[in-house]
């Protein structure tokens, strides 16, 4: 049987194969510790672990220096976040950061909190936004950090990080942001988005899983202090103690040269296929609605709800067809809405009539057209099941 159409890309992405090939010999026969300073097995792992370093700064307009390895994602935002609350509680115990972030940086603040810090939640709007004057207003003299994503997992809305790291900067505090979903797929600039601190993965740029990085700026002007959360070998420069995954790190490095040479061209294809699918269902279904901003996106994300239908019965219906999640793959498991369409202010019964399509480097037109099929046969079939009455829809939008 054939295998589902994959469109979950939010939540991971196949590996390329030129990714794999990099890979191969670090896991083979160059399979020397990146700290052995004494023979050419050690030699050879940390040369490949340097011009990976190069290409995943290269790809954020940084320098490799400030690029500190480590497990993934999820551990690059609790590395940033409480990383900089122990270093800087002498100066203050606030941070800020907004309802729709991902779970590693909402429950990293949850832990703070249980340790004594405060944390002030900004709400975003109804396409999912933060206003950066909203960030402002809650800037105290005890904020140390704000943390502000990128691009969101779920709709895709992207945020304006330059004028909120602009804040950051006049009032003196660190600013951080979650880029997972933004690094590789749209432009991605440390400099031009004026963040401090970056969290990357490797697994949501078409490398492998297991590996990421914290970017850290060197200077500005001052030298950020981030206390370590494991302590160890002092590899990482004493931030990241631990032997180097140098198969993870070359391929990671790997993928971030691909991405940099082919998002430019790969965002505007997969925002126009993006278009296709939509106007594709939008044409044979009524009651449909977007979730999230309609231009301000991901290229490859689309956020729907299906009026009248259970999100799940709909997944459930096209699972041997096309792979699709209802959001969050970290949330998953739990039959709650999601917090972040909760967030943007729709009622339970929408967000739980919604589905994430996440399109990626190899979804074909062909592809989009049987998804566009199979979704509005399955829709027509399960609103014909539920009667109206029976499945009501809010004022919402
Ligand atoms: C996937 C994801 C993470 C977690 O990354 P891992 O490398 O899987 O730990 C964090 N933030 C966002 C926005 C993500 O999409």
């Amino acid at each position: 049987m054939n295998r589902p159409i994959y469109l979950d890309h939010h939540a991971t992405t196949p590996i390329e194969p030129a990714v794999l090939d990099a890979m191969m010999p670090y896991l083979t026969e160059k399979f020397g510790n990146a700290a052995s300073r004494t023979h050419r097995y050690g030699w050879e792992a940390e040369e490949a672990v340097h011009t990976a370093r190069e290409q995943i700064a290269a790809l954020i307009g940084a320098k490799p220096e400030e690029i500190i390895l480590t497990s993934g994602a999820t551990e690059s935002d609790n590395l940033a976040l409480k990383g900089i609350a122990w270093s800087y509680r002498d100066k203050g115990n606030h941070i800020i950061t907004a309802t729709t972030e991902h779970k590693a940086v909402l429950d990293s603040c949850k832990a703070l909190e249980k340790d004594g810090f405060n944390v002030t939640y900004v709400p975003v709007d109804r396409l999912g936004l933060v206003d950066p004057d909203d960030i402002r207003q809650a800037i105290t003299p005890h904020t140390i950090l704000i943390s502000v994503m990128y691009a969101n997992s779920e709709i895709g809305v992207i945020g304006p990080l330059a004028a909120i790291g602009a804040i950051a900067h006049q009032h003196g505090v660190w600013f951080h942001s979650d880029a997972v979903q933004g690094v590789g797929k749209i432009a991605c600039n440390v400099d031009d988005l004026q963040v401090d601190l970056m969290s990357l993965s490797g697994h949501k740029l078409y490398g492998p899983k297991g590996i990421g990085a914290l970017y850290i700026r060197k200077t500005r002007p001052k030298r950020i202090r981030i206390h370590p959360l494991i302590d160890g070998g002092g590899q990482e420069r004493g931030f990241r103690s631990g032997t180097l995954n140098v198969p993870g790190i070359v391929g990671f490095g790997k993928a971030c040269e691909l991405a940099q040479s082919l998002w430019p061209e790969e965002s505007i294809r997969l925002r126009d296929l993006r278009q296709h699918l939509y106007a594709g269902l939008q044409e044979r279904l009524d009651d449909i609605y977007l979730n999230g901003h309609p231009d301000q996106r991901l290229p490859g994300n689309l956020n729907l709800s299906f009026a009248y239908v259970q999100g799940e019965s709909l997944l459930m219906s096209l699972k041997d067809i096309v792979a699709l999640s209802s959001g969050s793959a970290c949330s998953s498991g739990s039959t709650e809405p999601s917090y972040v369409l909760r967030a943007i202010g729709m009622d339970d019964t929408l967000a739980s009539a919604s589905i994430r399509f996440g399109l990626g480097r190899h979804t074909t037109e062909e592809e989009i057209d049987t998804v566009i099929h199979a979704v509005v046969e399955k829709v027509e079939r399960l609103r014909a099941l539920a009667p109206a009455s029976d499945l009501q829809v809010g004022s919402q939008i």
